[in-house]
């Protein structure tokens, strides 16, 4: 089993599970197509644990399992078992479900599954690769409206085989509601819909803000963009805007992607 990191808000407890570690196939300053200010090296040398094998961005992919006093949550679905898009795009495997087991926790035991947004690596665990059966069985599988409409007009192949059987069996809650103590919080930019997940416990607030931040060395240099960022002017000014929340209130912020915490603690622990 991987590493879990377990954050307790107070009334809500929050487990971060590595699914898996995988070196981007791009250099870190080609998947980060920026000029960091202080120069790559420092950035290797502040956080090493982003290098991967050539220089590569080596990266983790988290999940989080949240237990509130009424619901079981899953935020992001991972890179997924063999044979998913992002397994064979990163040649690794995740390990959600044998983590899911370590902590108890059935898959038909999750009432509400989010997707902070659609690429591959974050729905990698929603259907079986070879009978595209929902592994989520009772879950409401919920995203933002803008996030779904943003790929209606070209579907990827690997993503109608995993959306098909999960709007066949009724589970699609685009929009819907989350649970009392979380909501989606639109983070556009990386992708249309965007979203980050704001949860409140009695004493402490996370916010899981998905892929908006993919490296630590964001948090100093916020313009520098991720390859990925479908719209860099607006990603930027969404790092920006978490920055300032963050700033401005008590809340811890993780990534999708980020070895450890992104606020407050700038933590290079070892991925995953
Ligand atoms: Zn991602």
């Amino acid at each position: 089993m991987s590493h879990v990191t377990r954050i307790e808000l107070g009334g809500i407890v929050v487990d971060v599970l590595c699914d898996a570690v995988g070196d981007h196939p791009r250099a870190l300053p080609d998947a980060f197509p920026g000029a960091p200010a202080l120069g790559w090296d420092a950035v290797r040398n502040a956080f090493p644990a982003t290098v991967g094998v050539e220089g590569r961005w080596r990266f983790g992919t988290h999940v989080l399992l949240v237990r509130t006093p009424d619901a079981r949550v899953l935020v992001d679905a991972g890179v997924g078992p063999a044979g998913t898009a992002a397994a064979d795009w990163l040649h690794v495997t995740g390990t959600l479900d044998a983590d899911l087991a370590a902590l108890e926790v059935r898959p038909e035991d999750i009432d509400v599954l989010v997707l902070t947004h659609l690429h591959q690596d974050h729905i990698g665990w929603l259907v079986e690769p070879g009978t595209r059966t929902p592994r989520f069985a009772r879950a409401r599988h919920v995203l933002s409206e803008p996030e779904w409409t943003s790929v209606q007009d070209a579907m990827p192949a690997h993503l109608r085989d995993t959306f098909e059987p999960v709007q066949a069996a009724d589970l699609l809650d685009v929009g819907g509601d989350l649970v009392d103590g979380l909501a989606l919080l639109p983070l556009p930019g990386h992708t249309p819909g965007h979203s980050g997940v704001l949860i409140e416990g009695e004493e402490r607030r996370l916010l899981f803000g998905g892929d908006a931040f993919n490296h630590p060395l964001q948090i100093d240099d916020p313009g520098v963009p991720s390859l990925a960022d479908a719209d860099r002017e607006q990603a930027v000014a969404t790092r920006h805007e978490v920055l300032a929340l963050a700033r401005g209130q008590a809340l811890t912020v993780l990534g999708a992607h980020l070895p450890g915490a992104l606020w407050p603690e700038r933590a290079d622990a070892a991925v995953g």
